[in-house]
């Protein structure tokens, strides 16, 4: 019998097997295939039941297991990306809907976010560029972080942005958030003071989880080196950056060599920044113009 037939008949027994008990199981089940087993069978029951995580945890798990937890279960097993199947993902002090076609964004990328609220504090920047936005994650985030900042998304997916400007909508941040279609920074004629940049960096061909490859290849994969992206987007930086701005773009652990280099010949000084991992993370370029007022 499919695991899924088996809770669902389990579920609508006159006396249902509680969440406690299903989601020992569903733990155990998810073990296999993943190294956050409790966590996602958390989430996925909480999704199933239509409340929050600590709402299930603190007072539901005594309750029936509920119709669908089982379903939601076996596409977590053939390997469906958790953001995916409930649709959402928590980044920096937001949550953002995310679904296939759009990047899921990682705790990595706040590095990025982290290193400019270090550099701008709480007068924060007043003009945010986020190059390949996907979800809206860096812009939405940095918006939020500085209530007085505006910015703009440029992604090269219809998908990517109307998913964005949907989580601008839910996040109250719409009249500050704007998203248009784009090739990196071609074509911009203004400048910002904080840009944000997550490209795609993965070589082409290398292994990655069955999770991940259900991500779009676009937003992963950047040639035999995993550098492509970079070397037409860095060279395009300086003539978008204002004086006393801040520049973060997001590498792959073994990029901080050959990105620090397209930086240098961009005539961009920099700096590498590591993740909460330890691995190289980001490199950063501080503008040499006049520092923003410090707080
Ligand atoms: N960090 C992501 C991964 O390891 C890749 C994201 C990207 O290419 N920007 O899968």
């Amino acid at each position: 019998m499919k695991l899924s037939v088996w809770l669902d008949w389990m579920s609508n027994r006159p006396a249902a097997e509680h969440i406690r008990a299903v989601l020992q199981q569903a733990t155990a089940a998810l073990a296999t295939i993943t190294d956050t087993p409790r966590l996602d069978a958390e989430l996925l029951m909480a999704h199933a039941l239509h409340v929050s995580r600590e709402a299930l945890i603190l007072s539901r798990l005594d309750d029936a297991t509920p119709n669908g937890f089982g379903a939601l279960l076996d596409r977590r097993l053939a390997r469906e990306p958790l953001a995916y199947i409930v649709g959402r993902r928590d980044f920096w002090t937001i949550s953002l809907n995310v679904a296939p076609g759009v990047l899921i964004p990682r705790p990595d990328s706040e590095i990025l976010i982290d290193a400019a609220v270090e550099y701008f504090g709480s007068a924060g920047p007043k003009s945010v560029l986020d190059l390949g936005t996907g979800s809206g994650a860096l812009l939405l985030a940095a918006l939020a972080q500085w209530p007085l900042a505006s910015g703009l998304g440029i992604d090269q997916s219809d998908i990517a942005l109307g998913i964005a400007r949907k989580n601008a909508a839910e996040l109250g941040l719409e009249t500050r958030a704007f998203f248009e279609k784009g090739d990196w920074a071609a074509g911009l004629t203004r400048r910002f003071d904080l840009i944000l940049c997550n490209p795609p960096y993965v070589e082409t061909g290398a292994v990655l989880s069955p999770e991940v490859l259900s991500e779009p290849s676009d937003a992963l994969f950047a040639g035999c080196e995993g550098l492509d992206d970079y070397r037409r987007l860095i060279p395009q930086l300086s003539g978008v950056l204002a004086a006393g701005g801040m520049i973060a773009v997001e590498i792959g652990a073994s990029q901080a060599a050959p990105v620090s280099d397209l930086f240098r010949a961009a005539g961009l000084s920099c700096e590498v920044r590591q993740d909460l991992g330890g691995r190289n993370r980001a490199i950063l370029h501080f503008s040499l113009g006049k520092a923003p007022e410090s707080t």
